[in-house]
């Protein structure tokens, strides 16, 4: 983790900030290793403090570095504010984040001390941006976990049984492997339902002859995993292949391009150019893909608004999908890590058309 803390010191200093206030757990959790419910931290150039409160006084010990100052008390930001130094100083804090009521009580808290608050966001998370390889450990770990899942329920059979069903047997598989949980509640959309990119299960029998769109996801060991896969249940509609295979080419030639450089701007261009040429230009709304961490949807961003170019280290989703209301959906995701010279493929299920009875 010091490493993470020595990055992150640069960062504050780069912003001239004497400190900067770290409440974001998932933020806290990423720089300390703590994985409780309630903790702060302050990072400026002195030794870097960790406040929680009585309950986890044993756990922080355990967990946290010994580089680490520790206080425990009920009101952080109290703690917080008691605790910096007697001197003028800029305070970081995370806008993004800390409620209206906590930015108050912190304005009141500093309000008789020199000290300036600045609106800070971002900096852990651009700097969560960037996995090391023990991070990409984790989350090829819960990808090929998530894989294994849909395997067991899925390559099972999901005709005449429920969406609903086949969604919450994803999540007690991905459970009994040792998941905490799935990343997001999975999706299990049959037919013109999958119509809808964000489709809840419905209990409803899934038919034959139709495409099921699927996105599920693991948590493991504090990191998300992400893919989708669409799969027929028996014959389909020429309609239904045609889009199929769109969607397919598109991922495909959108992914061969992931490597260190381009932006995410040019990579979803890539796939919408091909979604485009086959006429589904307005059925292709949401952005190619998104960073996956710690967090299920994290930065960097891949869409028409991504001006950032990917690095390596990143790991991102490519998941173009094509949806005509009231007909047919497709999407096909995978999870990927950004090399120098190109990109693995975390998820390891075939994207060729895949029939399940
Ligand atoms: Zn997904
Ligand atoms: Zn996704």
């Amino acid at each position: 983790m010091s490493a993470r803390l020595d990055a992150l010191r640069a960062k504050v200093s780069e912003r001239e900030l004497g400190a900067l206030l770290v409440s974001n757990l998932v933020n806290v959790r990423w720089l300390t290793g703590f994985t409780g419910s309630n903790a702060a931290a302050v990072v400026g150039a002195g030794a870097p403090r960790f406040v929680t409160d009585f309950r986890y006084l044993t756990q922080s010990a355990e967990q946290l570095d010994p580089e680490w100052e520790r206080e425990i008390e009920t009101d952080l930001l109290e703690r917080v504010v008691a605790g910096l130094p007697d001197r003028p100083l800029r305070l970081g804090f995370d806008d993004a984040h800390l409620t209206v009521k906590q930015h108050a009580q912190l304005e009141r808290l500093v309000s008789e001390r020199d000290v300036e608050l600045v609106a800070a966001g971002g900096i852990v998370e651009a700097l969560r941006a960037v996995k090391d390889a023990a991070e990409i450990d984790r989350i090829r770990a819960a990808a090929k976990l998530a894989d294994e899942a849909f395997e067991e329920v899925v390559g099972a059979g999901i005709v005449g049984r429920s969406e609903r069903d086949v969604a919450l047997d994803l999540e007690v598989a991905m459970r009994r492997r040792g998941a905490e949980g799935a990343s997001f509640p999975p999706i299990v959309a049959a037919g013109e339902h999958g119509a809808l990119p964000h489709a809840v299960p419905r209990d409803v029998p899934i038919p034959a002859g139709t495409l099921v769109v699927i996105d599920w996801g693991a948590q493991l060991d504090g990191y998300a995993s992400d893919c989708t896969r669409t799969v027929a249940t028996g014959d389909l509609d020429p309609r239904d292949h045609a889009v199929y295979e769109t969607v397919l080419a598109a991922q495909q030639a959108a992914l061969a391009a992931i490597r260190e450089g381009p932006t995410g701007q040019e990579v979803d261009a890539i796939a919408r150019a091909i979604i485009d040429e086959a006429g589904h230009a307005e059925h292709f709304g949401h952005g190619l893909g998104h960073g996956v961490g710690m967090e299920v949807h994290e930065g960097p961003r891949l869409s028409k608004q991504g001006k950032d170019a990917l690095a390596a280290g990143n790991v991102v989703t490519v998941e173009p999908g094509i949806y005509v209301p009231g007909a047919v959906g497709v999407r096909i995701e995978d999870l990927v890590a950004v090399g120098v010279d190109g990109h693995e493929v975390l998820n390891g299920l075939p994207k060729a058309l895949r029939t399940v009875q």
